[in-house]
């Protein structure tokens, strides 16, 4: 972000790298061109480590290199799009506004509860800087949110309730292999090929391929259809789990025996220590010995061969 700060670079031209990026990010996670910026760098359900080029050129140009450019007003030039000292001035009405309703609670802690904030009156020079950094990201994060509650089928997720938000870090993104992480974000912002959206893509009328439902939605394949849960597909995944832990009790119950124990205790000797034989400690039993177990599963067939 050096450059775009020093040199002398409209807004239009930064407008213009940052749609080149976003076209080369879309391809390097393999998402489709419909996918809206909301989704790839605002603050949403499931929020990448991304920034946008425009975002950052706005922090550099709004951010004063030192004392003696903050002294002297000097004009940035940014073109006629965006104006920094606009933006700067539209950040520093917002802190004073928030000074003068001062603080508020939100959500549902106690009153007094969390960090108290800082105020334009009473922060130093530097304090003030990042604030009105941080208000105009927190401006552009604004823009993100209308626009994302503007769309009805990209943004659907902002209606969702009682969803735990999800941080993709960089170590994340690169662990994840691409094609997962081209569903996960794809699924959430609906723009997976489901019959539905080929139909408002393409005009094809696609069916569910299991009870031939006409244009299918993504919440039908994924978790609606009918004959698919009648076949118990979906907890397919659930129901491996479950029997191989029903296997492993129902041994235990069998022998009346403890289930095995990932965990191997380590006795460490200090250098030219002897090694001491220390007694196992009683631990509690899962099945103690003296009642009488049943083995419920919620499953429809359990083969249990022993
Ligand atoms: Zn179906």
């Amino acid at each position: 972000m050096w450059p775009l700060k020093m040199s002398e670079i409209p807004s239009s031209t930064a407008s213009k790298m940052d749609g080149k990026a976003n076209s080369l990010i879309r391809k390097w996670l393999g998402l489709p061109r419909c996918l809206s910026e909301t989704g790839l760098f605002g603050r949403n359900i499931l929020q990448l480590p991304l920034q946008s080029i425009s975002l950052g050129y706005m922090q550099e140009k709004t951010r004063p290199t030192d004392q003696s450019v903050w002294n002297a007003n000097a004009k940035v030039p940014t073109g006629r799009k965006w104006n920094a000292q606009t933006e700067v001035d539209q950040a520093v009405g917002r802190l004073q506004h928030r000074e003068i309703v001062g603080r508020v609670q939100a959500g549902r802690g106690g009153l007094g509860w969390g960090e108290a904030p800082r105020f334009w009156s009473k922060a130093n020079r530097k304090e003030r800087k990042e604030m009105v950094v941080a208000g105009v990201t927190r401006m552009e994060e604004d823009h993100y949110k209308i626009k994302a509650v503007s769309q009805g089928r990209q943004g659907s997720w902002t209606t969702w309730e009682g969803v735990v938000n999800r941080n993709i870090s960089w170590s994340d993104l690169w662990k994840i292999p691409q094609a997962r992480l081209s569903f996960l974000i794809r699924s959430i912002y609906d723009t997976l090929p489901c019959p539905r959206n080929l139909h408002q893509w393409f005009g094809n009328e696609e069916c569910c391929s299991h009870c031939n439902a006409p244009n299918a939605s993504l919440q039908h394949i994924s978790s609606g259809c009918k004959i698919v849960l009648s076949q118990g597909r979906y907890r397919w995944r659930h129901d491996q789990v479950l029997r191989k832990l029903a296997e492993v009790l129902e041994v235990c119950r069998k022998g009346n025996k403890e289930p095995p124990s990932a965990e191997d205790h380590t006795s460490f000797v200090s250098e030219g220590g002897v090694r001491r034989n220390t007694r196992p400690t009683e631990t509690a039993r899962l099945f103690s010995p003296d009642q009488e177990w049943n083995m419920r599963v919620d499953l429809t067939v359990l083969n249990l061969n022993y």
